[in-house]
């Protein structure tokens, strides 16, 4: 790279851009993921939903949907350990689905397609639901430093759960009979997110810590 390359990619860092952006690439479980700005910057403390679904899901053949799947990052890791499953990305962002079609590349077990959330699966059908979510509050001082990422990936109404209170029901009514759903939620609403499991009729709802002692997923089934 030259030097004016050199201080441009400064002058962006400077500026508070994610490194991911400047370089376009981020590393998350086992690969190097292509980013871009329509997607969220794989974050380390995700990796805990790849590895719940690794541990809990058996091997042969599952279906497996990632709601919201951005970049791929889950998607594409979990295809890439289990070529029994089959996986499905939905993102509502057709730009968010070309770089995470890009990052699906080489795997014959994986789908990327634009929709909202639960609305173009059967009902019944799936064996498990992963997704990270937006999930950050309207006015978190959060939302200020991380301005560089879509707002639509990160933020879900006054108290961050409008995106949550939406997928679990929907969820639940596609899933199969013993079907697993996974998400990830901020570091004070897990009592909140157990809540509308069990609203939804999810039964041995959990709450689940990330790599820093956090609370940061919940699991639950439908039985
Ligand atoms: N964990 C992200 C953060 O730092 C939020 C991701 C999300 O809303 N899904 O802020």
């Amino acid at each position: 790279r030259g030097m004016a390359q050199h201080d441009a990619m400064v002058a962006r860092r400077l500026s508070g851009e994610p490194i991911a952006y400047i370089i376009g690439t981020q590393a998350f479980w086992q690969h190097e993921f292509l980013v871009s700005p329509a997607v969220l910057v794989p974050r380390p403390e995700t990796e805990l939903l790849v590895e719940t679904l690794l541990s809990r899901l058996g091997s042969g053949e599952q279906q497996v949907v990632d709601l919201g799947t951005g970049s791929g990052a889950i998607a594409v890791s979990i295809a890439a350990e289990r070529h029994d499953w089959f996986v499905t990305g939905v993102d509502c962002s057709r730009d968010a689905i070309a770089i995470a079609t890009r990052n699906a590349a080489g795997l014959n077990n994986i789908e990327m397609r634009v929709g909202h959330w639960c609305d173009d699966i059967a009902s019944g059908s799936v064996d498990a639901i992963v997704s990270n979510p937006p999930y950050v509050r309207d006015n978190d001082i959060h939302l200020i430093k991380l301005s560089h990422e879509p707002i639509r990936a990160l933020n879900a109404g006054p108290d961050g759960l409008d995106t949550i209170r939406e997928i679990v029901p929907a969820a639940y009514g596609c899933l199969k009979t013993g079907g697993v759903l996974l998400i990830e939620h901020g570091y004070d609403q897990q009592e909140s997110v157990k809540d509308l499991y069990r609203q939804a009729r999810f039964q041995q709802v959990a709450g689940l810590k990330d790599l820093n002692n956090l609370p940061r997923a919940v699991l639950g089934y439908r039985l």
